[in-house]
């Protein structure tokens, strides 16, 4: 990379504000930025030779200050059920997953906003390597971008294969914030990022289409609703604190009913008029008919859907997923009780891709415990996770 490489911008960092204001500061008229946004993130430009309709000054002002600067793949691999997963390279000896998930009729892509997790879950094999570092707006955008750039290319080769795609859609038409790492506890590049998700200059998704999931960071969820609120998925995965206590350390700082109370307030503000909670299954510890019980309960004043999760395995988890008739007997005393309950496929389990699966996983990790450590730490500042729980093995 050359000196001026360096030191320029990279131009998947900018939310639309952002990219607005740095225009206007390098000398050019604001109606440049829409132009730029949509060669960036509606036809993947990776240069700016191509972006003929831009005055050669204009091109050649970018090409002396900004950059488009993709992320680095790793690996590469696909699965049976056609499910696509890439590790990326997020610096320093980190990697990320995106998951691209083909359906009938839409592609969902899995975006990581974290290389590790803070949070610990105790089911997670992403919260089991621990923390390593906040992702930036760009390689959080960048996954999107990635996939979209790399699909549509291989489309082209290939022959039209996905009918949206076929009719001049992207082929990712929904955004789920559901791989590696905490969105909330990476509040603001998650938020540009989701700002770039829904602008029509840019990726020009529906509210409805883009999902942020969390485990529950209290504060963080009314600030979303203020500032880029899109369809929003707690992760619940217990009835009552005590258990959820031990599985998600989180809640000992915002507990159920703090929590619960978030949800309502978010739907005030939420493109969907109901909160989906996951719930992932594991056998004997979440799973029996009282949880159940205890659930209905518990989110009978939420308009909700559940979303039961069979736990995917990974090396060294202590838990093992609860049996088929156990999940549709928990599913049926829901539904008993008037709530909307799904079962989520398990998708692209033969290459690590499926929920919780993803390690990032470059070198092999140091498996130490960590719950005595997270739990103060998270006390103190949730919104600043410090970066300081490292596990990654030298090699
Ligand atoms: N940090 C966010 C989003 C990433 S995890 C969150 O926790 O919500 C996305 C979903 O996968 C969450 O509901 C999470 O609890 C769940 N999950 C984590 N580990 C899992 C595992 N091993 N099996 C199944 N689901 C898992
Ligand atoms: Fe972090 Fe979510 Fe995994 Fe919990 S489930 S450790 S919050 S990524």
């Amino acid at each position: 990379m050359s000196a001026a490489a360096q030191t320029s911008v990279n131009l998947l960092d900018f939310d639309p504000a952002g990219l607005a204001a740095w225009i206007e500061a390098a000398g050019e008229k604001p109606f440049r930025a829409r132009q730029l946004s949509r060669w960036v993130h509606q036809r993947y430009a990776a240069d700016f030779g191509a972006m003929t309709d831009l005055a050669k000054s204009a091109r050649a002002t970018l090409e002396a200050r900004a950059r488009i600067a993709g992320p680095a793949v790793i690996r590469d691999s696909t699965a049976q059920d056609g499910t696509r997963k890439w590790l990326l390279d997020a610096g320093a000896g980190n990697a990320v997953e995106a998951v691209y998930i083909p359906e009938d009729d839409r592609g969902t892509l899995c975006i990581s906003s974290q290389a590790g997790c803070a949070l610990d879950c105790a089911f997670c094999s992403t919260g089991k390597g621990g923390f390593n570092r906040n992702l930036t707006t760009a390689e959080i955008v960048g996954q999107l971008w990635h996939a979209n750039r790399t699909l549509l290319a291989e489309d082209a080769n290939e022959g039209a294969d996905a009918p949206w795609v076929a009719a001049g859609r992207a082929p990712v038409t929904n955004v789920v914030m559901m791989g590696m790492g905490e969105p909330l506890a990476n509040f603001e590049p998650v938020v540009r990022a989701l700002k770039l998700f829904v602008d029509d200059n840019a990726y020009g998704l529906s509210r409805r289409r883009v999902t942020l999931s969390t485990s529950g960071i209290v504060p963080a969820i009314d600030r979303l609703a203020r500032e880029a609120p899109v369809a929003l998925a707690v992760s619940l995965h217990a009835p009552n604190d005590a258990l959820r206590d031990r599985l998600v350390p989180i809640n000992r700082v915002h507990p159920l009913a703090t929590l619960l109370a978030a949800c309502v307030r978010y739907l005030d503000h939420a493109p969907r008029d109901f909160v989906t909670f996951e719930y992932v299954m594991l056998d004997g510890v979440n799973d029996q008919r009282e949880h159940a019980e205890q659930l209905v309960r518990l989110v009978r004043n939420v308009p909700c859907k559940l979303n039961l999760i069979p736990f995917n395995p990974f090396p060294g988890s202590e838990f093992t997923t609860s049996p088929r008739e156990r999940i549709r007997a928990f599913q049926a005393v829901l539904q008993h009780a008037g709530i909307v309950a799904t079962i989520r496929k398990t998708r692209g389990d033969d290459i690590d891709a499926a929920c919780g699966q993803l390690a990032g996983q470059v070198h092999n990790r140091v498996k130490r415990p960590l719950a005595s450590r997270v739990v103060p730490i998270i006390a103190h500042s949730p919104l600043h996770l410090r970066p300081h729980l490292r596990h990654h093995q030298p090699h």
